[in-house]
């Protein structure tokens, strides 16, 4: 898509989160599409006249690649280019569409305030010591977009559970030999989980898409009452509930 223009942005279904600005063929249609960024969970398309469209795939958001296009149940909206279409299909609709001029985009409330990219330098033990200094339960605070971005749900139990770190524990407990396993089985298992083709949650079934393999390499996360990997038969997974989403953790191994 860098470098191309799409003659032709075509909302089929505008519902999502947010309702999709009604005015992108308008502005965005015949305009090169310079840069493709990521941060955090978001996806930043910017375009030569100053525009960002800034996106995120929600829970079940995803785009498939078509010389043609056929409509597909739960199709949102589709970039038409010259000679192929590029379309977005959510079917639980949590994914949306933003758009932004460059001033307002600087500031605009879902970036400003978020956290180093886990992946980065800036994510490292000084800046882990500084910025955890809140009350909270070590899970809630990898949560946290504003402390590292990017991290959901999956990553979090996974994280934890190779760092040998309980979710129940207060961030400010931890020691420092704690935070750095931490830190180091964030980047790890990231790194891993995106050569692999990141994970594919349990209930999207797309027939064209193809699997996230990491799903495969889950230690804890889906395996309540499942035999831990690690400690074998000394324990099964646990699920809990911690600020309304599922921890799983193994309390043989994790302390
Ligand atoms: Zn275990």
């Amino acid at each position: 898509m860098t470098g191309q223009k799409a003659n032709k942005i075509n909302i089929i279904n505008n519902k999502l989160r947010y309702k999709i600005p009604n005015n992108l063929n308008q502005r965005l249609s015949n305009t090169i599409l310079t840069k493709i960024n990521r941060r955090g969970k978001y996806l930043i398309l910017e375009y030569e006249n100053n525009l960002f469209l800034l996106l995120h795939l929600g829970m079940t958001g995803y785009f498939r690649f078509s010389k043609i296009y056929n409509f597909k149940k739960h199709d949102h909206l589709y970039f038409k280019f010259d000679d192929f279409y590029i379309i977005f299909n959510d079917i639980r609709k949590f994914g949306y569409f933003k758009l932004y001029e460059h001033k307002e985009f600087v500031n605009c409330k879902h970036l400003k305030n978020m956290g180093p990219e886990p992946l980065k330098k800036e994510f490292d033990f000084n800046y882990f010591l500084k910025s955890s200094k809140r009350d909270t339960k070590i899970k809630n605070l990898l949560m946290n977009q504003n402390f590292v971005a990017g991290l959901g749900n999956i990553y979090c139990s996974e994280i934890l559970f190779k760092a040998s770190v309980s979710p129940q524990r207060n961030s400010k407990s931890l020691k420092k030999d704690e935070i750095l396993n931490i830190i180091n089985s964030t980047k790890k298992i990231l790194k891993k989980s995106i050569k692999l083709g990141g994970t594919t949650i349990k209930n999207f079934i797309v027939s064209d898409l193809k699997i996230g393999y990491f799903k495969n390499e889950l230690n804890v996360y889906g395996r309540d009452n499942m035999t831990c990997k690690r400690c074998k038969n000394l324990c099964h997974i646990k699920k809990i509930v911690q600020n309304g989403r599922s921890t799983f953790f193994c309390s043989n191994c994790q302390f």
